[in-house]
């Protein structure tokens, strides 16, 4: 299922809108109307007014996790990292990176540039507001206030040193440049859960969000550390070592019945599409059992094979294999050597691996 849609493109990135935003929009609308002064504008008479203040507000809002979003990317662009989108949705905003820098001081400074931006948009509104004092009252200057306020929250909530927070990658910045970058993405997680620990009790007894916020805290520290884990193990394993060599590849021509009884008999899922030399494409155990029962007769490997085939060099490490089954959201990919497959990597075989290096 689709889950967001373009909205722009800002710097070459494809700035994304998430489902859960559309619930975000009238929910923050909704709380900007009911909030009291200066929180809010609960105290406008008029509900429309009430309404349309709030509204602008909330987007005024969001445009500016935007703007902390490309401060991040920005810095990340100029060190010549890949920016794969910006999604805005329920919890703020999520730049998507192909990769993760490995320089402590380059990851720092990135990390750094999301807040630095959203102060200096607190610092321009909040100056506005001391110049202007006369114009403060007005519905205009409210809603400056209002952003200027968010913005340093949402600049020193995010320098909490917690994964995923942006202080918990300026954190592991500083632990990497003492020690490996595995063990310091472990310190960096265990302060990161030790907060999300002591921010869960305090919520438990004063306010249920944050609770919801620990637990998030939580969940993304323990990601970092074992994507971290992951990514380390598999760096030092070329694809050539445990890919599967034999190579059991389908004609184009079959009909679905025919292959499904192929992949019983030989117990793969995923299979290359070969005609004479040439290969055509990939056929996987879950695009066939997509297919109907009265249907499979009917249908043929052709019609329903996945025409771009993604490979990989068998001299290429592991992890390189991982993350990109990971961003084209596949399962295997054809292992080629001077232009010819030479083999076939799975998740499983991924997952295998890492589970004997993980026992060593
Ligand atoms: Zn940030």
């Amino acid at each position: 299922m689709k889950t967001s849609v373009q909205i722009a493109r800002v710097m070459g990135i494809p700035i994304k809108l998430h489902i859960t935003f559309l619930l975000v929009l009238p929910l923050f609308a909704f709380i900007f109307a009911s909030n009291p002064a200066p929180y809010g504008f609960g105290d406008t008479t008029s509900a429309i007014t009430k309404y349309i203040l709030s509204l602008v507000t909330t987007i005024l809002l969001f445009t500016c996790i935007l703007l902390h979003e490309l401060g991040h990317s920005y810095l990340a662009k100029k060190y010549g990292f890949k920016i794969d989108s910006i999604t805005l949705l329920l919890f703020g905003g999520v730049a998507s990176m192909e990769e993760m820098p490995r320089d402590p001081s380059m990851e720092a400074k990135m990390a750094i540039a999301g807040p630095a931006v959203s102060f200096s948009i607190a610092a321009v509104c909040l100056g506005t507001i001391a110049l202007f004092p006369s114009f403060s009252a007005t519905a205009p200057m409210r809603i400056i206030w209002l952003i200027g306020y968010i913005n340093i929250i949402l600049a020193v909530f995010n320098l909490l040193p917690a994964f995923p927070m942006d202080g918990g990658r300026v954190l592991r910045a500083f632990y990497a440049k003492r020690m490996s970058y595995v063990k310091a993405t472990q310190h960096a997680a265990y302060v990161g859960k030790m907060f999300a620990f002591i921010m869960g009790m305090f919520g438990l007894l004063f306010n249920v969000w944050l609770v919801m916020i620990a637990f998030f805290v939580y969940i993304g520290a323990s990601e970092e550390e074992r994507s971290t884990q992951i990514s380390f193990t598999l760096e030092k394993v070329p694809v050539r070592k445990i890919m599967t060599r034999e190579i059991v590849s389908v004609p184009p021509s079959w009909t679905i019945e025919e292959i499904i009884l192929f992949m019983f008999q030989k117990k793969h899922m995923g299979y290359p599409v070969i005609e004479g030399n040439d290969l055509k494409g990939i056929i996987t155990f879950t695009d066939v059992h997509k297919v109907p029962p009265q249907e499979r007769a009917n249908i043929r490997v052709s019609d329903l094979m996945t025409p771009e085939v993604i490979s990989i060099n068998a001299d290429a490490d592991s992890s390189e294999a991982l993350k990109l089954m990971t961003i084209k959201k596949i399962g295997r990919l054809l292992v080629t050597e001077n232009g010819s497959v030479v083999g076939i990597l799975s998740r499983t075989d991924l997952m295998r691996t890492l589970m004997f290096l993980g026992e060593q």
